[in-house]
């Protein structure tokens, strides 16, 4: 992925949005950025990103919030914490990264047809549902929703693992599941994801 080097406009910002992040406990430290380039220096997945880790940075503080929420940087994120551990001023940046996405998928605005956020929306949707994943319903659902042509091709080999039993159908669920949906509802509304 070529890394972006548009022009920025002062219209393009969102007042406010900066002050916001950097409010969350955890990603305080983000005013101290001296913009040195050491968290993109050592972050393995940086030649793939369209932003460096130092641009997200510089982003998120400028209130490009539109950006960086749409941008495929926070997605490639692998959160190995190499760029935490070697930020001279102690910027949680892996955090700030999950803070991101969070706001990414509850704004909806993520990249459409990219496979990692649709995984992690669809994989907390059957959590809640269920308790637990099927992996293959799991799989199923991302490829329908950011590749369904491919999904086509590989139906004959998602035919064979079936019948081979290398693959499931079933949908195993926990008893009392409602107990788990309840919980991950809380955590939602604590952290202001949902309205209470
Ligand atoms: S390593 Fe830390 S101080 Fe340097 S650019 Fe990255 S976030 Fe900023
Ligand atoms: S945590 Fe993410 S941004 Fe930081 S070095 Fe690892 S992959 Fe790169």
């Amino acid at each position: 992925m070529e890394i972006k080097r548009t022009i920025k406009y002062e219209a393009d910002r969102v007042p406010g949005f900066g002050r916001e992040i950097m409010s969350v406990p955890g990603c305080e430290a983000l005013e101290h950025c001296i913009q040195c380039g050491t968290c993109s220096g050592v972050c393995p997945l940086s030649i793939y990103m369209d932003y460096t880790p130092r641009q997200v940075m510089e982003l998120v503080r400028s209130d490009f919030k539109n950006e960086v929420l749409q941008s495929h940087t926070i997605w490639l994120c692998a959160s190995c914490y190499a760029c935490t551990v070697e930020c001279p001023r102690q910027i949680r940046i892996t955090d700030i990264m999950y803070e991101l996405k969070q706001r990414a998928i509850k704004e909806r605005v993520y990249p459409r047809r990219f496979p990692i956020p649709v995984l992690a929306e669809e994989f907390t949707r059957m959590v809640h549902d269920h308790g637990r994943i099927s992996e293959t319903r799991l799989v199923s659902r991302m490829y329908l929703r950011t590749r369904p042509l491919a999904a086509v091709g590989m139906a004959g080999l998602g035919l064979q693992l079936l019948k081979s039993g290398r693959f499931s159908w079933k949908q195993d669920r926990i008893k009392q599941r409602e107990q788990i949906a309840r919980i991950m509802e809380a955590v939602d509304r604590e952290n202001g994801k949902t309205e209470a």
